[in-house]
């Protein structure tokens, strides 16, 4: 009876449902894209009712795809666009104003205006490096700028939530106002190694304590859907953000397992154990997706230019007329020709922190040609993340077990030796590509049963490819002294105006 777990997958640009049997393998996919409201330049929101009807509607129709009814589902698991922030009346409903996404920079001058004193205690109690992104910000913009919300809020008739406390919400008819430890340590708002609300750090921002949701672990029964909603009381029993969802559905489940996802940008996230490290290099540290309240830390690094420079070698170079066709446009030729490309298009992120580096192609000669660039460009993405790990193994003071790959330009074969032998480990990618809205799912599965242990996970993943290091020590090194000689012409550049 019970054959599937559904994962609720709320991205950015669409709502996604899949349904996993107990192979972990996809039954099921329906996917509705959104509006995107910009309502000023900087400005980004998305309307929370849209964003529940497209879930709502995906839901139903993964069943309908497979003849299932929500009777055939043994629990549901929630992936979510992270920091992304709704406030609504707890009385109605009805959100008092759009939600505010993540991407959104209009809150940048609350940021600007922390003193220096409050900035520190952010960074020790919540793991973050202050900043717009996060949610804190959002609830204070809104707070600030709806008429009478700062009114209701104090009365306490507003709730605030990110997108999985909404949607638990909506799915639950009102009854669930709860969230899990991942989103909870993106909201600038939570204590990660006390697990809890910080009641000085909400002070300083003046939300009141009402509006925020339970914290959970991320398995854990949160509740169950409204019968009013679909057919049946399934268990919530899921909840994670986005990029720890992808580490989970990765089986990222021990100190040193690291994944990057290669997408328009990359996320790195590395599972460092039941300790939370403050970095020196500027990494943030959340909270792993996990079912207890034992939790384990990540160290986060993101990388803003990723599989973007290849969209860039396509779209402006007119290098090659589809991004996987960077393959065989850089397998053509045998090397760079000792050419370096630092994609440093809007600065260069962790572990240089440059807002002002810009991009450069350094060491060319007459023979470099396109080929060459394409090879170039896809080398600078393994440069880069090489530059995260290692940063990321300083902060941690151990060396990674292993990488693990997903996003769209993992697909590339090239890429993934070359990084390989860039950082000296063995690379697995899986033949389910799905990883997040996986990750989700496997939360929900463990938490209700369907799954016995991590093991039954484990024993599930079907590994598409295994990279080895097959690079010379000598070689490697070389390559990054010249990558790092490149970096600091880039910076150069910007630096001797
Ligand atoms: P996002 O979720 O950020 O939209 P995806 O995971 O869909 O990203 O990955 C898309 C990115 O990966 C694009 O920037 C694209 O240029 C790049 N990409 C996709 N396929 C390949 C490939 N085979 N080789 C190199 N880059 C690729």
């Amino acid at each position: 009876m019970k054959k599937y777990i559904m994962a609720l997958d709320q991205g950015t640009t669409s709502s996604r449902c899949i349904l996993f049997n107990k192979k972990g393998e996809i039954v099921s996919v329906s996917q509705r894209e959104f509006e995107q409201i910009y309502p000023q330049p900087g400005w980004v929101e998305h309307d929370p009712m849209e964003i529940w009807s497209t879930q709502a509607s995906v839901a139903v129709e993964a069943l309908a795809k497979v003849g299932a009814n929500a009777d055939n589902i043994a629990g549901i698991g929630i992936t979510n666009q992270r920091e992304t922030t709704v406030v609504w009346n707890r009385k109605t409903g009805e959100p008092v104003y759009n939600a505010i996404v993540w991407q959104c920079r209009r809150t940048a001058p609350i940021i600007d205006a922390i003193p220096a004193d409050m900035q520190k205690k952010i960074r020790q109690r919540t793991g973050l490096i202050p900043d717009a992104y996060f949610s804190a910000s959002k609830i204070k913009w809104i707070l600030d700028n709806v008429k009478g919300a700062k009114k209701e809020a104090k009365a306490g008739n507003l709730l605030f939530g990110t997108i999985d406390t909404w949607l638990m919400w909506k799915l639950s008819g009102g009854k669930i106002h709860a969230t899990d430890y991942t989103n909870a340590s993106r909201t600038m708002l939570f204590d990660i190694r006390k697990l809890r609300w910080d009641d000085e750090i909400l002070d300083y921002f003046q939300i009141p304590k009402s509006m925020l949701p339970e914290v959970h672990p991320s398995g854990y029964l949160f509740g169950t859907s409204d019968e009013k909603i679909i057919h049946a009381q399934v268990p919530i029993a899921g909840v994670a953000g986005d990029q720890q969802a992808s580490l989970f559905g990765l089986c990222g489940f021990d100190k040193g397992d690291v994944k990057n996802t290669y997408g328009t940008g990359c996320f790195l996230l590395m599972n460092t154990g039941e300790k939370a490290i403050r970095s020196r290099n500027g990494l943030l540290t959340t909270i792993a997706a996990g079912r207890s309240d034992k939790v384990n830390y990540v160290l986060e690094g993101s990388i803003f230019i990723g599989g973007a420079v290849i969209q860039w070698l396509r779209d402006e170079m007119e290098v090659v007329k589809k991004a996987s066709a960077s393959e065989k446009s850089a397998t053509s030729v045998n090397d760079t020709q000792g050419a370096y490309f630092v994609p440093a298009f809007t600065g260069l992120g962790a572990p240089y922190w440059d807002q002002d580096a810009r991009g450069t192609l350094v060491g060319i000669t007459r023979g470099f040609n396109k080929d060459n660039l394409s090879r170039a460009c896809l080398e600078s993405i393994a440069y880069e993340t090489q530059d995260v790990i290692r940063a990321m193994e300083a902060d941690a003071g151990y060396t990674l077990n292993s990488l693990k790959v997903d996003g769209g330009a993992s697909k590339n074969n090239f890429l993934m030796q070359f990084q390989s032998d860039i950082v000296n480990t063995s690379i697995e990618r899986l033949k389910m590509v799905e990883t997040t809205a996986l990750g989700a799912a496997y939360l929900a599965g463990l938490t209700t049963g369907y799954w016995a242990s991590e093991d039954d996970l484990r024993k599930n993943q079907k590994t598409d490819r295994i990279f080895k290091p097959v690079m010379s020590e000598e070689e490697r090194k070389e390559r990054i002294r010249g990558w790092k000689r490149a970096v600091k012409t880039a910076e150069f550049w910007a630096k001797s105006k």
